[in-house]
């Protein structure tokens, strides 16, 4: 390890918490384009500064038509090294308690902020381990360069447009997650299935169910109407409290025939956190006392599919799970019936092992069986880096280098900045086992961890670049 540049980063802390400060306080949030800010003011004025920065340290900057900006250390080394960040923000949302989330404040050896953790922070770790380089004489034998997006948090289009002009670097790892490394996202696997019937006017009745507003996530909410059912007799009560007590999930009737269901919203990569309300709801109509139909018996192989607080996709046969990748995800997140028709949406997260064979066709056949008809839009397959490859295993080494921990390779269930790279990575900048509520309420970032990350991308950097 380069003692110069540990301490070059040790003694220019203050710097680089000021420079977080000043990033974090723009509302880059993405907004309706204009004349030469395709994502809005706030993600324009970011990017900008962010830019400004860079060349202020003395870097090579572009702008990417204010989509993207780079800085390259020296640009006239061949291209070897990516880091791939962004400029953008999560919209604000509620409950913020510490700080203003645009004004960043400093307390208990964290900062305080919205865009402190993902990714501005990370992003000027990043640089000033390249400032470290640059300023401490340290020499390399090939080029580094720094990748900043403005439209990471809507879709990635900044990046899609950059990676259309420019190749993809040799290696390329994105401070956009979590250390130690994260080298594998897991398949895609998304499936739709619905049946019809003809209408049975018999009382009392399901007029509609409702549940989900992405396919990615599991519902929070659902809602139930019902025709001809007395909802207050004590019979519907106690199915009512003990539903509740089983699912872990609050009723309200909100009038004479509506209920409404509230579970806990989760990513469908981590499905295990939330609390279904779309299947407590299905569970709910089943055990009411509604008069038989084409519909409650279709509505009765539901639970059967997708048991409830079980996300392993073991209902309709696709458990599944290899050493690498982990465990098969399954969550049933998108629910509608009404008296004449059904139809639900599954969003699965797949390990390597997943095949058609062994998962698509799989799940599409119990699903027929069912008595549904059955459309998917097919697999995506996972993102994987070789863990022993020497990219990897100089990452991990920097890593262990520099914090004494034990550097390994993770495998996640969610979309990364690295996606589509064929030698992309996640790495850091969050300290592993450390939830710091990104795109949350009071989201944060500990200067430790802000040094740590720096020093270690600082390593990375003169490790991959000799
Ligand atoms: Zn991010």
């Amino acid at each position: 390890m380069n003692r110069k540049v540990n301490d070059w980063i040790e003694s220019h802390k203050e710097e680089l918490l000021e420079d977080i400060k000043a990033l974090c306080a723009i509302p880059s949030v993405r907004g309706a384009a204009t004349e030469g800010r395709p994502y809005g003011e706030g993600p324009y004025r970011s990017l900008n500064l962010a830019l400004s920065l860079a060349e202020k340290y003395g870097f090579s900057i572009r702008n990417y038509d204010n989509r993207v900006g780079t800085a390259d250390l020296d640009p006239a080394l061949p291209r070897t090294l990516d880091m791939l960040a962004h400029t953008d923000v999560v919209p604000a949302g509620e409950g913020w308690t510490v700080t203003e989330p645009f004004r960043v404040i400093e307390k208990d050896g964290r900062l305080y902020g919205r865009g402190t953790s993902d990714d501005k922070g990370p992003l000027l770790c990043a640089m000033y381990a390249m400032r470290a380089i640059r300023e401490t004489g340290t020499s390399l034998s090939k080029g580094v360069r720094l990748i900043m997006g403005a439209d990471e948090e809507c879709g990635s289009s900044d990046i899609a447009y950059y990676y259309g002009i420019e190749p993809e670097a040799p290696m390329t790892f994105s401070p956009d997650g979590e250390f130690p490394l994260i080298n594998i996202e897991k398949g895609l696997f998304r499936g739709n299935f619905s049946r019809s019937f003809p209408e049975d006017t018999g009382k009392p009745r399901l007029l509609s169910l409702e549940a989900g507003i992405a396919v990615n996530a599991v519902p929070q909410k659902a809602v139930l109407r019902f025709e001809g059912l007395d909802l207050h007799t004590p019979e519907v009560r106690d199915i009512l409290r003990s539903l509740e007590e089983e699912c872990q999930v609050s009723f309200s009737i909100s009038d004479d025939q509506e209920i409404t269901v509230t579970g806990q919203s989760a990513h469908a990569s981590t499905p295990e956190t939330g609390r279904n309300a779309g299947l407590a709801a299905v569970m709910l109509a089943c055990r009411l006392p509604l008069h038989p139909s084409e519909q409650t018996k279709a509505l009765s192989k539901i639970p059967t599919l997708f048991p409830y607080g079980v996300t392993d996709g073991s209902g309709i046969g696709i458990r599944m799970e290899d050493e690498e990748s982990h465990d098969l995800t399954c969550t049933l997140d998108l629910f509608h019936v009404d008296p004449v028709s059904m139809s639900f949406t599954f969003d699965s997260r797949t390990p390597i092992c997943a095949s058609r064979d062994n998962c698509e066709r799989v799940a599409g056949k119990n699903i027929e069986d069912a008595g549904f008809i059955w459309d998917s839009p097919g697999m995506i397959p996972p993102h994987v880096v070789p863990p022993d490859s020497d990219f990897v295993r100089t990452l991990l080494k920097s890593y262990e280098d520099v914090t004494g921990l034990k550097g390994e390779c993770l495998a996640i269930g969610g979309g990364t900045y690295v996606h589509n790279l064929k030698n992309g990575v996640a790495f850091g900048a969050v300290m592993p086992g450390i939830d710091t509520r990104m795109h949350g309420a009071d989201e944060f970032f500990d200067i430790d961890n802000i040094i740590t990350a720096t020093k270690v991308f600082a390593e990375a950097i003169q490790n991959l670049c000799v």
